[in-house]
């Protein structure tokens, strides 16, 4: 494997005192719901919203001095694209966001506000990978891939991390599953420190590629899903991500998008958190698998982010379960 538990010791030091090491949070009200005991990694309160900076941190922080002047490009649907800019900022480097025209107004507004340039595209009739290697081979920028790198798997890593050194006696793992960078990086840490814990990858169920591409032993790709998890509205697993993914999580699920806004309004009534509907994917499964195998067990959630605009979250808290 082109990544190791020991690259997430070395991201864990590298991201050590510029990336939050976010609580893990508990609520007996949805521990009796569910019946079972969930704990709570709370990426959705992490710098810039989401874990998408510990990989971009990662990333970022390796760059030999020429690779830092030249600058860099990232493209992304929201999350990916603020952290590059944050931690581009961070470090003294130029950022370059390739971003799609129709991405909620607070991921465009917060990358702008990190100081990055944004190149905007039709994200239906445009290929932003494309467009974002010509950026790259014209300007020289180096371009940091949203999931799909060696060092941003090993940064999404140190989440789980993090969650089994504070909670080590896991039976289950649950995260949000898009290209699979925090998948792969969470599966090296749980594999690591909690070898028998299962970890399970969540993706939405109008994209079940990742689903069919663990079962079927290659990757699959699907036109862009139409969901309300757009952080996961991703097309393909990755080359590194599913290599990683296959040998070593337990299987990958779906939730739909009823489930995902049944657990954003759970979180917020119990928690009294705001989290984006592809951050509530791992608990959508969770509590599914708590009422049949994971009875009464110990499961970790990954909550990966909480960036959502504040009217789409009121449209969510108030639709009790018709999102349409
Ligand atoms: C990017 C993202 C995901 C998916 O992560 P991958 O590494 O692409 O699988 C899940 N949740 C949130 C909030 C994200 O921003």
């Amino acid at each position: 494997m082109s990544v190791t538990y020991s690259d997430v010791e070395a991201a864990s030091k590298r991201i050590a005192g510029v990336v939050h090491r976010t609580p893990v949070v508990t609520s007996r009200r949805i521990d009796e719901q569910a019946g079972a005991e969930i704990f709570f990694k709370c990426e959705n309160l992490q710098r810039a919203g989401a874990f998408k900076i510990r990989g971009a941190f990662n990333t970022l922080a390796q760059l030999t001095p020429e690779q830092r002047d030249a600058g860099v490009v990232a493209f992304s649907s929201g999350n990916h694209a603020q952290a590059v800019a944050l931690a581009a900022r961070i470090l003294g480097i130029s950022a370059t966001i390739v971003m799609p025209h129709d991405s909620p107004a607070s991921k465009l507004a917060a990358t702008k506000e990190y100081g990055a340039a944004v190149v905007s595209y039709d994200r239906y009739t445009e290929d932003r990978a494309a467009i974002a290697a010509e950026l790259a081979r014209t300007r020289g920028l180096t371009l940091v891939p949203p999931f799909d790198h060696p060092s941003v798997i090993a940064g999404q890593g140190t989440a789980a991390k993090e969650l089994l050194e504070d909670v080590p006696d896991l039976d289950a793992v649950f995260v949000p599953l898009g290209g699979g960078g925090l998948l792969s990086g969470t599966a090296l840490s749980v594999r690591h420190l909690a070898p028998t814990a299962r970890i399970y990858g969540v993706e939405p169920e109008a994209g079940d590629d990742g689903a069919q591409s663990f079962r079927s032993g290659s990757i699959v790709t699907i036109p862009t899903p139409q969901t309300i998890a757009d952080g996961a509205a991703t097309t393909a697993l990755g080359q590194h991500t599913f290599a990683i993914i296959r040998e070593l999580a337990t299987d990958v699920l779906t939730a739909s998008d009823a489930e995902l806004g049944s657990a954003v309004r759970l979180l917020a009534v119990n928690t009294k958190m705001v989290v984006e509907p592809t951050g509530t994917l791992g608990l959508a499964a969770a509590l599914r698998l708590a009422r049949g195998e994971l009875a009464g067990r110990r499961i970790g959630v990954m909550l990966s982010g909480g960036n959502v605009d504040l009217d789409r979250f009121a449209e969510l808290l108030t639709s009790q379960g018709r999102l349409t």
